[in-house]
């Protein structure tokens, strides 16, 4: 019998934000396994580190990376492997450079999530310590319309067949920005119509639990009200942990099942992908 829940967004110590040796393959696969949950695994493809030696997409580590993936995939057979690919709007070589690499490994994976994490190219809307160095130089508003762009862009691209966290330029800023709550509407209403963007091409929307597995938000991103709004309209969804760490990880195993039940309350359709 197939695992009853999904969680297609964990980063391994694959990822360069993973501080957890033990974030393995083989553990997360076995403590979803042993909760019923299938896990996807995601790490960070982001080609501004494809010059760094010991990153595990470039082509002479690869091979090692999706051994070790399969050799976990033999063990626990649903076990599913994505990447978070970085997308940056104005920089073409980043992107050429992406591109490239995932006409060669594309069919290694399962899926592909796509996000424009970085505003003004090198200030992740995800972290605060980026945003602070911000304050005095940006409006919040203005570093929401730059993260929309890069959405955008990113689901024009046509590289990414996932959109994860839709609506967390509203997560990572901690209170550092005072948001208005008219430019929050206008974002959001926005927010919806890139998700309606992803949905007509095809993309799976993801329900991102991170915010509440650290405890720093009820809600998901995008919001259960967004998610009901979207499931209205044909959305599929999929759960997320976004753990970066084995603690984070098995924290969220139970938001992960409550978030499928929730999910199947409202009748809301789920990508299996
Ligand atoms: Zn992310
Ligand atoms: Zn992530």
């Amino acid at each position: 019998m197939p695992l009853p829940y999904r969680d297609l967004h964990v980063h391994t110590n694959h990822s360069h934000d993973c501080r957890d040796p033990g974030s393995t393959f083989e553990n997360l696969a076995r403590l979803g396994h042993e909760a019923g949950i299938a896990v996807g695994f995601a790490d960070h493809l982001d080609a501004r580190h494809f010059e760094e030696e010991d990153l595990c997409f470039r082509e002479e580590n690869i091979g090692t990376y999706l051994e070790e993936f399969d050799e976990v995939k033999a063990r626990y057979p649903e076990t599913t492997l994505g990447v978070e690919l970085e997308f940056y709007p104005d920089r073409p070589d980043l992107m050429e450079l992406t591109r490239e690499w995932l006409d060669r490994h594309r069919r290694d994976l399962d899926r592909v999530l796509g996000s424009a994490h970085f505003v003004y190219s090198d200030f992740a809307v995800t972290w605060h310590v980026h945003l602070r160095q911000l304050v005095g130089k940006r409006t919040f508003e203005e570093i929401m319309d730059e993260y929309i762009r890069g959405e955008r862009a990113m689901l024009a691209s046509g590289l990414a067949d996932c959109m994860p966290h839709a609506d967390v330029v509203f997560r990572g800023h901690r209170g550092i920005f005072e948001v208005e709550p008219d430019v929050q509407r206008r974002g959001q209403e926005e927010i919806l119509d890139l998700c309606r963007d992803a949905i007509g091409r095809g993309m799976a929307i993801e329900v991102n639990l991170l915010g509440m597995v650290d405890g720093s938000h009820p809600d998901p991103s995008p919001s259960w009200d967004m998610v009901q709004v979207l499931a209205r309209e044909g959305a599929r969804f999929y759960v997320a942990s976004d753990a970066h760490d084995t603690a984070g990880y098995v924290n969220g195993i139970p938001l992960v099942i409550k978030a499928h039940e929730r999910l199947n309350g409202m009748g809301a359709e789920l990508f299996l992908g």
